[in-house]
C-alpha cells in the first residue's frame, strides 16, 4: 500500500494523504490484518493466536510488552535461527536504536517494509515541505547525513542504525532525481565510514556551493549544531582547502576524496577570501544565512530532547524557519508534521495509518484500557505500542505523546517525552520534560548576562548524604566579544530558577525533609559535549540519530564531564 502513490505529483500526492487520512479505520485493520495474516505461524505468534487471525483475539491474548520480553527471541535470529521466530517475510538485518536517550542500546528487526514506510514517508516529507516553502525545488540541501559501519550478527544478518539501513540500501541508491534528493554532498560522502571525515567533506562541499544552497539540516538537531561547531573549529583549514584547491591530507578515504575533488574543481581564492571574511567576524550570529544566503529554511528536528538546541539554531540560522518534519524509530516511522512552518512548540506529528498498527496505553489518566489509533481523545496522553511487518507484535515505544489534534480522522500528536524518568533522590521523580522546563527558566538570566546555553546533561550525585542534582552546562557568548567572563550571581540565580520550577515533591524533599541537598551548575569547557558524544559513538551509537543522554548513568561519561568542570555554583 505505501508505495503505490506517486507523491512526486503534487495533485496526485495530496490526495492520497487526505484519502490515507480519511480511511484511518479501515487502513489499520487492514495493516493489522495482513500482519497477521503473513506471521499468524510464527513462532511467537502461534503461542498467543493457535492459527487465528481475528483481531479480537490478537488484543485479548497478544500481550503488550517492553524490548526486554522480546529481545530472546530477536537474539535467536540474530544469532542464526531463522526468521520465522517472528516474522514469515525474512529479516534482512537488525536496526540498533541510538539507545543514548533512554538507556541501552536495543536492535530491533528490520526487512524492506521498513524501508518502504521510510521512503513513503520521506516522499511525503517532500510534497508537505514543497506545498509550503517557495521556490525551495530550485537549490540544494546541505543535508549532514552520516552512516555508521555496521556490526555483523552471528547469523550474518547486518546490525545499524535505521538511517544508515537506508543510505546504504538500494532505495537510497537509486532515490528519484527530483529537487528533494538533491544535496550539496556526493553519495560518497553520505556513505564515508568515518563522520570526522564525511563532516569536514560535508561543509566543504557546503561552501563550495554555498550560492546554490536553499535548505541546510541533519536529521536530528544535536548533529547540525555539532556541524557548526566543527566550522568554528575548522573554518581556516577548509577556506585554505578552497584557496589551493586540495583537500586536507587527513581526508584518506579515497571514495570520499575523489568525489570532492569533483565538486571542488580547483583552487578558488575568491570564494575562499568571502568565506573567511565571514568567518573571521568575533560573533558567530546568522552565520549560516551569511554563508549560505540563498536558504529558506533549516530542516532537523528540534522537538522532544532536541527543543534544548533550538537558541542556538536561532542564533546560528537568524531566526530561520526551523522545521522538524519526522517523527520516527527503530521500531517504525510513525508520522509528519503537516504544518512545517508552524513555531517548534507547536509541532505535532500527524500518525499515518499506513505505516503500523498502533495502539495507545493511556498515561496519567483513570482510564487504563489500550485503545486504537482511531480512538485516542483530545487533550490525552499516551505511550504509543507498535505492531509492525518485521516481527514487533504490541512493543511498547517509551516515548509519552499529547493529542493536539486531528487531520481528517488522523490523529496529531506532540511529543512530550521519553517515558523514563531521569533524575530521583527521594520520593521525587524528574522526568525529562521537567529538566526541559526548568533549563527554559534559566534563559532569560542566562541571556541578560549575553550567555547562551549549548548543551546541558544531568546526574543525581548520592554518594554524599544528602544526594543532589548536578547540572553540567556548555555555555558560548551570544555577543560580539566571543565568550563573556561568568559572573556567579547569575549562575546561582540559575540554580535557583531551576529548583523554583520542579515539582511540589522536589521542593518538600529539598526545603521540608531535607532529603535532597542544593542544586548544583558545573559549568564544563567548550567542546565537552562534544567528547562526550564521541564517546557514546564509541560505544555504538550512530552520530546521524544521536540524542544526549539527559541524565548521566555511565562511570565513563561522568568522568569525561569532570574532568572538563572549570567551575561550580550552587543554589542559595
Ligand atoms: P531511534 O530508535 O534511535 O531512532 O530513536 C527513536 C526515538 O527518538 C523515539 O522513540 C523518540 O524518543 C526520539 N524521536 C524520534 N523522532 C523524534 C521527533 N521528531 N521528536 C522528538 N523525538 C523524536
Amino acid at each position: 500500500m505505501s508505495s503505490s502513490f506517486d507523491l512526486g505529483d503534487k495533485e496526485a500526492g495530496t490526495k492520497a494523504l487526505e484519502d490515507l487520512t480519511k480511511n484511518v479505520k479501515q487502513t489499520q485493520d487492514n495493516v493489522l490484518q495482513d500482519i497477521l495474516n503473513c506471521n499468524v505461524n510464527t513462532e511467537y505468534l502461534r503461542g498467543f493466536l493457535k492459527g487465528r487471525t481475528d483481531k479480537d483475539l490478537f488484543k485479548e491474548n497478544v500481550p503488550v510488552v517492553n524490548y526486554e520480553d522480546v529481545r530472546p527471541y530477536i537474539d535467536r535470529v540474530a544469532n542464526g535461527e531463522p526468521s520465522e521466530i517472528i516474522s514469515n517475510r525474512p529479516i534482512t538485518g537488525f536496526l540498533l536504536s541510538s539507545g543514548t536517550s533512554g538507556g541501552a542500546q536495543k536492535m530491533m528487526p528490520c526487512n524492506n517494509k521498513y524501508l518502504d514506510n521510510l521512503t513513503f514517508i520521506y516522499d511525503l516529507r517532500m510534497l508537505v515541505i514543497s506545498k509550503h516553502v517557495d521556490g525551495v525545488e530550485h537549490g540544494k540541501g546541505m543535508m549532514f547525513l552520516f552512516t555508521k559501519p555496521e556490526l555483523v550478527t552471528p547469523s550474518g544478518l547486518p546490525a545499524r542504525a535505521a538511517t544508515s539501513s537506508y543510505f546504504k540500501s538500494d532505495y537510497f541508491k537509486n532515490r528519484p532525481s527530483n529537487w528533494y534528493y538533491s544535496y550539496t554532498s556526493p553519495d560518497e560522502v553520505i556513505l564515508c565510514p568515518d563522520n570526522r571525515q564525511s563532516l569536514y567533506c560535508h561543509l566543504l562541499c557546503g561552501l563550495v556551493q554555498r550560492n546554490h544552497v536553499v535548505r541546510v539540516g541533519s536529521i536530528f538537531a544535536s548533529v547540525l549544531v555539532r556541524a557548526i561547531k566543527f566550522l568554528e573549529d575548522f573554518w581556516m583549514e577548509l577556506c585554505s582547502g578552497i584557496r589551493s584547491g586540495h583537500v586536507s591530507d587527513w581526508i584518506t578515504d579515497l571514495d570520499c576524496k575523489n568525489s570532492i575533488y569533483r565538486i571542488l574543481d580547483g583552487p578558488r581564492p575568491e570564494l575562499a577570501d568571502t568565506i573567511e571574511q565571514e568567518c573571521n567576524q568575533k560573533s558567530w550570529e546568522g552565520i549560516i544565512t551569511r554563508l549560505w544566503p540563498k536558504t529558506k529554511y533549516i530542516e532537523t528536528v528540534v522537538t522532544g530532547s532536541m527543543a534544548q538546541y533550538i537558541p542556538a539554531l536561532q542564533f546560528y540560522g537568524n531566526d530561520l524557519p526551523l522545521i522538524s518534519t519526522i517523527y520516527g524509530s527503530s521500531e517504525t516511522t510513525f508520522g509528519i508534521n503537516l504544518d512545517p512552518l508552524c513555531k517548534p512548540r507547536d509541532v505535532s506529528y500527524t500518525f499515518m495509518p499506513n505505516m503500523s498498527y498502533f495502539e495507545f496505553i493511556p498515561v496519567d489518566s483513570k482510564e487504563d484500557k489500550i485503545v486504537d489509533l482511531k480512538d485516542v481523545k483530545l487533550g490525552c496522553y499516551y505511550e504509543p505500542v507498535v505492531t509492525n511487518f518485521s516481527g514487533l507484535y504490541r512493543t511498547r515505544v517509551g516515548d509519552i505523546l499529547l493529542v493536539t489534534g486531528f487531520h481528517n480522522n488522523a490523529p496529531q500528536f506532540k511529543f512530550v517525552r521519553r517515558e523514563n524518568v531521569v533524575l530521583s533522590i527521594d520520593m521525587e521523580k524528574t522526568n525529562e520534560e521537567n529538566l526541559f522546563k526548568a533549563m527554559n527558566k534559566t534563559k532569560p538570566l542566562l541571556e541578560s548576562s549575553g550567555l547562551m546555553l549549548i548543551d546541558f546533561t544531568s546526574y543525581a550525585q548520592t554518594s554524599t548524604i544528602s544526594g543532589h542534582y548536578v547540572l553540567y552546562w556548555e555555555l558560548v557568548g551570544k555577543g560580539k566579544e566571543g565568550n563573556p567572563p561568568i559572573n556567579p550571581k547569575v549562575l546561582e540565580e540559575c540554580c535557583f530558577a531551576v529548583e523554583e520550577s520542579l515539582d511540589d515533591v522536589y521542593k518538600r524533599c529539598r526545603s521540608k525533609d531535607r532529603s535532597i541537598g542544593v542544586l548544583e551548575i558545573r559549568v564544563v569547557q567548550n567542546g565537552a559535549f562534544d567528547s562526550l558524544m564521541d564517546f557514546f559513538i564509541s560505544q555504538g551509537a550512530s552520530i546521524g540519530q544521536y540524542k544526549m543522554s539527559r541524565c548521566l548513568k555511565s562511570a565513563k561519561a561522568l568522568d569525561i564531564m569532570e574532568k572538563s568542570v572549570t567551575s561550580r555554583f550552587f543554589s542559595k
